[in-house]
């Protein structure tokens, strides 16, 4: 079967666990070369060497993308190492603590803000910049089913999410004549480090799995797909759009 990404020089934030890493794989298996982008330096690279080949460069980059300066520099080495850049998954989250509105710590609130949300503007400008001047480009930003709706418990990482909704709007809109798509995917629950967040409060995996009609949470390899389409010549026509991959959860 023809490969949908060959060639395709793609950078992937947070890489190194959960869906990053499930996407990493899914990636290189449709022909892409990679930069892998993560704070987990050991991760990250580990992931890198299995995945690189001859014939297709995987490359790993320690970054924290809470600093402008460090996604500044990591993307122009990206572009280097890949000689350009035709797509970026900007995936690098982090879960809080699941807490009432009123007993949010302002530090946890902050935190939140500068992973999720000031992290993936950072990476969004940087790139944008690049694709613009060429013309062509696909951006995928990883928002959540909490950018759709609310979530009890959550207020922070809802208002972290809903704004990755509306920086990714914000971008296709201005983008849109100039040959750059901008997308956001939405996913419900998937199995991944992150939702020790929810298990700490009771809100344990049956518990997940009975909001979404698929009676079920998702396998970080089923969000991949969505991620792989956003980025080929098969969604040339989807832009501006948040994507839920969900199971159903927003459905009802
Ligand atoms: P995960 O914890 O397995 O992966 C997150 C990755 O981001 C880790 O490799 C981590 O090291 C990296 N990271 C964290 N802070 C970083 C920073 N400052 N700079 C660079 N990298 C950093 O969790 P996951 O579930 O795979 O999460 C990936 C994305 O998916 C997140 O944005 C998350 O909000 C989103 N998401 C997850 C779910 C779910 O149920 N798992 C649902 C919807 C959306």
């Amino acid at each position: 079967m023809a490969e949908p990404l060959a060639g395709r020089r793609v950078v992937i934030t947070g890489a190194s666990s959960g869906i990053g890493s499930a996407t990493a794989r899914a990636l290189a298996a449709a022909g892409a070369q990679l930069v892998l982008w993560d704070i987990d330096a050991d991760g990250v690279h580990a992931l890198a060497e299995a995945l690189d080949s001859p014939r297709q460069r995987c490359v790993a980059l320690a970054v924290d993308v809470r600093s402008d300066a460090e996604v500044a520099e990591a993307l122009a080495q990206s572009i280097a190492a890949l000689g350009g850049l035709d797509g970026a998954f900007n995936n690098a989250g982090i879960g809080a603590p699941t807490v009432p509105f009123e007993q949010l710590d302002e530090s946890d609130f902050d935190q939140i803000m500068r992973v999720n949300l000031k992290g993936v503007w950072s990476c969004m400008r940087h790139q944008l910049r690049h694709m613009l001047a060429q013309g062509a480009g696909s951006i995928v930003n990883n928002a959540s089913i909490s950018g759709l709706v609310g979530l009890g418990g959550q207020a922070a990482y809802t208002a972290s999410k809903h704004a990755v909704v509306g920086l990714t709007k914000a971008a296709a809109v201005e983008a849109a004549e100039r040959g750059v798509r901008v997308n956001a995917i939405c996913p419900g629950a998937v199995r991944t480090p992150i939702l020790q967040h929810l298990e700490a409060a009771g809100i344990t995996e049956d518990v997940l799995a009975s909001m979404s009609p698929q009676a079920r949470i998702a396998e970080p390899a089923e969000i991949a797909g969505a991620v792989m389409w956003l980025l080929s010549d098969q969604s040339t026509f989807a832009t501006g759009a948040a994507i839920p991959v969900d199971g159903g959860w927003t459905a009802r």
